[in-house]
């Protein structure tokens, strides 16, 4: 049987950098009907009164005062650094070696792993997110027990350990052969269980990774067309020199990955704020997606990625918290903070650009189809909103009627006390 959610519907349902005016994008109704089948598919999308009339049988969810949106895609996050948030200290490497490690070395006992993982999942629902690309800690055992609480949660997510084996804390170096085959074991284990959680090969970031590890990933990261690939790329000026002095043979960053084929579809590369304009046109060519994560950008002092230019050029660009560096699990913050540092660059971006990379635009760099909107045929992953539940944005809701303006209001004020619900292939995962 079908259920219908009622509520003001807000969703991004195409590509606003491909069209003159980000606004046309935005799907907006104020008496709004979400019809869902029980396979958790969306079967129609429109205004309450004549969906009502069409699925008369339906059960209805009454969401009086609410707004539906889609599931926010977070597209870069490390749950192991989810208490680490706000750690103080100099820029990413110094960072890396005073927080960072230790914490990682901290998941070494898996009970600290257990009891993070329930934690982690909640904290990701009661933002909104309902998928995520997620860096474990270096442990087989962290994947593993994090797969079985999304697995039990019912969250959607692409979860990969970060392989390394050099420039890191010693006892989280693995050799590149220990690091394959305790990979393959997890992929065997749960890549594409349920249809919503996937490995993803994840070398932790070319300076942590030998030749041969590199090789390694690269042989089972092609060993099958269905795994992902997420890695960071030229985040800081220190790391970016780092290479050349690592890597003294290859051209620039991008260069490593792609000599060990670590690039291309399926590949997600976070930050990319310093790559050059041959790293770029390559990135794109290839089908690289990138991913911004500005409040862990702007936390590290990493600098300021260029996005209405490098979305503008066609290249897919999804939002990630980028938890610990990142300073909130909340894809409205990192929103607003990428709208701030769009505007230091002078090239201002539009609120709909926004929510297009942090719901459709996110899942688009995973090549997943269905994703992401509010509109017929895709699967039904969606929050439920109050806006009720916060002071001034409850005050600017009823102020501004435009749509666009509504989803300003929502990206500077929103937060996790006005999610009330979270939806998972319409199964309900999250309730407050
Ligand atoms: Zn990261």
């Amino acid at each position: 049987m079908a259920t219908i959610f009622l509520g003001e519907m807000i969703s991004v349902n195409q590509n606003p950098w491909n069209i003159k005016s980000p606004a046309d994008a935005l799907f907006y109704e104020e008496k709004g009907a979400l019809v869902v089948d029980d396979q958790g598919i969306i079967l129609k999308v429109g205004s309450s009164d004549l969906l009502c009339q069409e699925y008369k049988d339906a059960k209805i969810e009454n969401g009086e005062g609410c707004v539906i949106l889609p599931g926010f895609v977070d597209s870069h996050i490390h749950f192991p650094q989810m208490d680490m948030i706000g750690t103080h200290s100099g820029e990413l490497l110094e960072w890396l070696e005073k927080y960072t490690w230790p914490m990682e070395k901290s998941f070494a006992d898996p009970e600290v792993v257990r009891e993070a993982a329930d934690v982690f999942c909640q904290e990701l629902f009661k933002n909104g997110t309902t998928f995520s690309s997620i860096f474990t800690s270096n442990h087989e055992h962290c994947v593993d027990i994090l797969f079985e609480a999304m697995y039990r949660h019912g969250a959607r997510a692409i979860v990969g350990k970060p392989s390394m084996d050099q420039n890191c804390e010693p006892t989280l170096a693995i050799s590149a052969e220990e690091d394959y085959k305790e990979q393959l074991r997890l992929i065997e284990k749960w890549h594409n269980k349920d249809g919503r959680l996937f490995y993803s090969v994840t070398p932790r970031f070319a300076p942590a990774c030998s030749e041969k590890m590199l090789e390694m990933l690269g042989k089972l990261f092609r060993s099958r067309s269905d795994l992902f690939l997420q890695t960071h790329i030229c985040e800081n000026q220190s790391e970016v020199a780092w290479i050349k002095e690592i890597f003294p043979k290859d051209k620039d960053y991008y260069a490593v990955y792609e000599r060990y084929g670590l690039s291309g579809e399926r590949c997600v590369m976070a930050h990319a704020i310093l790559c050059t304009e041959d790293e770029r046109a390559r990135m794109l060519q290839g089908g690289t997606s990138v991913v911004h994560c500005p409040t862990s950008n702007l936390f590290l002092g990493s600098g300021f990625f260029p996005l209405m230019k490098v979305a503008g050029s066609g290249m897919r660009v999804g939002l990630g918290t980028d938890i610990g560096a990142g300073t909130d699990f909340s894809l409205w913050q990192t929103m607003s903070e990428a709208n701030k540092v769009a505007k230091i660059l002078k090239k201002p971006v539009h609120p709909v650009h926004l929510l297009y990379a942090a719901t459709e635009g996110g899942a688009l760099c995973f090549g997943q189809h269905d994703l992401g909107r509010l509109e017929a045929g895709y699967k039904a992953d969606f929050q439920v909103i109050n806006p009720g539940k916060n002071t001034l944005l409850s005050r600017a809701w009823k102020k501004y009627k435009d749509p666009v303006e509504k989803l300003m209001a929502l990206i500077h004020h929103a937060d996790d006390r006005v999610v009330s619900k979270t939806f998972v292939n319409g199964r309900e995962v999250y309730s407050v």
